[in-house]
């Protein structure tokens, strides 16, 4: 807020709300600025919102928008940061309506994204629990794999374990994707059965108290061709070899290099359609940005995935991820699945 000059910030994204004031309703805006922050919600919040934070409250019937805008008239504040990537239009018109003349509203980006890259010691605990939660629930529902089992089925199986172990609800949309269709990098499960000689794709992850983990893993029922060995241990190669240069300091353009220079090495590069990984945290795709021409340097505390992936239409394709946190020396690779 020092930086931008700014007399108050309104925070308007949930996720920013929840990271800031540990309040996880569905309705909510924070007012940063002055004595105290202020968390603005509707009447089914009341109890919780006293719970979950210690920010004063103010319960609003009808719109909040209506309400902090008139919060903020009376404050007479002059630039109010506010988060013009997470915001509605309607939304943003509703509050330049009630401004009062002479007030504006600043641009202020992702600067809470900024924040939340670099994850405290709690939230790395949490990070860690959710891994757990994934990775125990893969190998639990992995034992009942067989042939004639519906991609459907082992996707349930999968997200029914990771709740048993605690997880609120998956992370996103779990990815079952048997032979060929292992090709479509976001394969959605399907009512196909799982045949008794193919590769299978599973990636996955729970969203634990708030927090996401993230892994992907390939099975094979039967033996894998050659074709099929090669192209898992190019890629493994090239997830390891990216892993390796995990640590603070390095840019993740640098680390994408990596696994890009593995897979050309075999003549993939062209099959590696995605970025190499992303953030996660609270959300499960955040800051940084693991990719080709991102200058972000890594620091210790950000947790990230590396997951390099080749798809061939009609072949399927092979993807391998790990979630891994940023060390003061290095890293740490979260995941314990075996690969
Ligand atoms: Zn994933
Ligand atoms: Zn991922």
């Amino acid at each position: 807020m020092s930086e931008g000059k700014l007399d108050g910030f309104l925070v308007t994204a949930l996720v920013n709300v929840r990271y800031l004031s540990g309040f996880t309703g569905s309705n909510g805006v924070l007012l940063l600025g002055g004595r105290e922050p202020l968390l603005f919600t509707d009447p089914r919040y009341e109890i919780q919102s006293a719970r979950q934070t210690n920010c004063r409250v103010r319960i609003v019937r009808g719109p909040l928008v209506r309400a902090v805008g008139a919060s903020l008239r009376r404050r007479r504040w002059k630039r109010i940061g506010f988060e013009n990537g997470r915001i509605g239009l309607e939304v943003y018109r509703g509050l330049e309506r009630t401004l009062a003349p002479g007030a504006a509203l600043v641009e202020a980006d992702d600067a809470i994204e900024r924040l939340r890259m670099i994850k405290s010691a709690a939230e790395i605990a949490l990070i860690r629990t959710s891994v757990a939660a994934c990775s125990k629930a893969y190998a639990s529902a992995l034992r009942r794999l067989k042939p004639g089992l519906r991609e459907q089925d082992l996707a349930a199986r999968l997200e029914f374990e990771m709740r048993r172990l605690g997880a609120e609800k998956p992370a996103f949309e779990t990815i079952v994707a048997a032979g060929e269709r292992a090709a479509l990098p976001h394969a959605e499960p399907s009512a196909r059965s799982i045949g008794s000689n193919e590769l299978l794709l599973i990636d996955m992850g729970a969203q634990l108290q708030g927090y996401a983990s993230d892994m992907t893993r390939m099975a094979h029922l039967g033996a894998p061709a050659r074709k099929t060995r090669q192209l898992y241990d190019a890629v493994l190669e090239a997830q390891l070899a990216a892993i390796e240069k995990v640590r603070p300091g390095i840019t993740t353009d640098a680390v994408d290099g990596e696994a890009r220079r593995v897979l050309g090495h075999y003549g993939l590069g062209e099959r590696f359609t995605h970025s190499t990984g992303h953030g996660l945290g609270l959300e499960i795709h955040e800051a940084p940005r693991i990719g080709h021409g991102d200058r972000t340097r890594l620091a210790a505390g950000m947790v990230i995935t590396v997951e390099p992936g080749v798809y061939m239409e009609g072949f399927g394709g092979i993807r391998i991820e790990d979630t891994v946190l940023v060390t003061s020396s290095g890293h740490e690779v979260l995941t314990p699945t075996p690969k």
